[in-house]
């Protein structure tokens, strides 16, 4: 696959950079925007290079649908890539950057024909365009007539078969234009594929977060790749049940049940003996640490100390580490511990490999100090496991190296 170091000078040709500026808004304030700087890397290799950078990227959700254009209009004023804008000149000091609120037709083009070499041209969210989602042909054709070139940087997009992700290269491929993966692509490929081809045992996963039937296929994929997966997180509870343990409030998933009993089968599957349970999310008045059955009136919101116990031990052994989904309701002091003693079990192991896919899971790494003691902190929670449940394959990655 052709990468950004391969491309030679570039003084003169139009380059479509798609990154993934979909960075958490508050207002028009950007929380975090460490996914501008991710693709900065990229950036700066191709205005070296002497190229004129286009970038493209999708911010928020923008439904179509049975929605009056006045709706339509709210949703794209939330997710206006022009408060993206400033945070990026501000990054690319000795360049020029500009912005362009348009997202197709003689607008677009004029303003990426009139740049000059070395300067950079933000364009609007791409879910402007009802087509994006699609990957409607029309609006890859108008975008892709635009470019010499194709740099794929949005990791966090790569497993969506877009217009921006994949009807562009596609159709530039197929003129003879080169297409290549940027640096924070690259990175995320050759980490990941780690996770999906281990060349060291053993190899363990830990699996948290909320429903048993969002992480099925990644399930399935890590029973045959994985020595063991550590259950925990709401999801626990389906699997506890199974076995017919109660669970008291907690939530279970009961058409799951049967999915659950089949993953047993491979003597792989290690879940919590202790819960921290409470009659409360929110405003609990109770909070007990409770072994074995969780009495009726009450539910399990994080694991409980003899669970991380249990945890470390496969952990401490582990040559690699793939890590999705936190152990408990991290973001409440309360039951964080759990979460807490994985970021600290995982990062106190040395000689392993660890890599988080998994939103939530990076931001509580991060919260709690542990982000850069993993060797790798993904930055797409659904391309990471989509990429280990298709063996690899993600269509924004296929469609480069076709
Ligand atoms: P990721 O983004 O890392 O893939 P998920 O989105 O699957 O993770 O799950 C994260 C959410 O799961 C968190 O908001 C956390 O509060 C919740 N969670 C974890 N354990 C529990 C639990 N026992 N009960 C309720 N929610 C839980
Ligand atoms: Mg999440």
């Amino acid at each position: 696959m052709l990468t950004v170091e391969q491309l030679g000078n570039l003084t003169g040709k139009k380059v479509m950079v798609r990154v993934d500026f979909n960075v958490p808004l508050n207002g028009k304030e950007i929380r975090d925007d460490n996914r501008i700087v991710s693709a900065l890397p990229t950036i700066k290799a191709l205005l070296e290079k002497g190229a004129r950078v286009v970038l493209f990227s999708h911010l928020g959700k923008i439904k179509w649908g049975k929605v009056d254009d006045a709706e339509i209009e709210k949703q794209k004023a939330k997710n206006n890539m022009e408060y993206v804008y400033p945070r990026l000149k501000e990054l690319l000091p000795e360049y020029e950057v500009k912005f362009i609120n348009a997202t197709h037709g003689t607008e677009l083009k004029e303003a990426i024909d009139s740049l000059s070499d070395k300067e950079v041209l933000l364009v609007q969210n791409t879910r402007y365009e009802k087509g994006e989602s699609k990957n409607d042909p029309a609006l890859s054709a108008d975008w892709a007539s635009n470019f010499d070139l194709f740099v794929m940087d949005a990791f966090g997009s790569a497993h969506r078969a877009h217009a921006s992700t994949y009807g562009v290269p596609e159709i530039l491929k197929k003129e003879g234009k080169p297409c290549a993966l940027g640096f924070l692509m690259e990175k995320e490929v050759k980490n990941l594929s780690r996770c999906v081809k281990p060349d060291a045992h053993p190899y363990v996963a830990i699996l948290g977060g909320f429903k048993v039937s969002d992480k099925i296929k990644v399930i399935d994929s890590l029973l045959k790749k994985c020595d063991k997966i550590l259950i925990g997180g709401a999801m626990s509870y389906t699997f506890l049940k199974a076995l017919g343990k109660n669970v008291g409030n907690s939530p279970v998933e009961e058409d799951q049940l049967e999915y659950a009993n089949k993953c047993f089968s491979s003597g792989k599957i290690i879940l919590p003996i202790d819960t921290v349970c409470a009659d409360s999310m929110d405003e609990p008045s109770v909070i007990e640490i409770v072994e074995g059955d969780i009495p009726e009136a009450l539910e399990g919101f994080d694991v409980g100390p003899k669970t991380i116990e249990l945890y470390k031990e496969s952990i401490k052994d582990a040559k690699i580490i793939f890590w999705n989904g936190p152990v408990g309701v991290f973001e409440k002091e309360e039951f964080a511990k759990g979460t807490k003693a994985v970021c600290e079990a995982i990062t106190s192991n040395k000689k392993c490999f660890s890599v988080i896919g998994g939103g939530d899971s990076a931001a509580a790494a991060k919260q709690f100090g542990y982000a850069s003691k993993f060797s790798h902190v993904s930055t797409g929670g659904g391309a990471s496991l989509e990429m280990i449940e298709n063996d690899g394959h993600l269509p924004g990655i296929d469609v480069i190296g076709e």
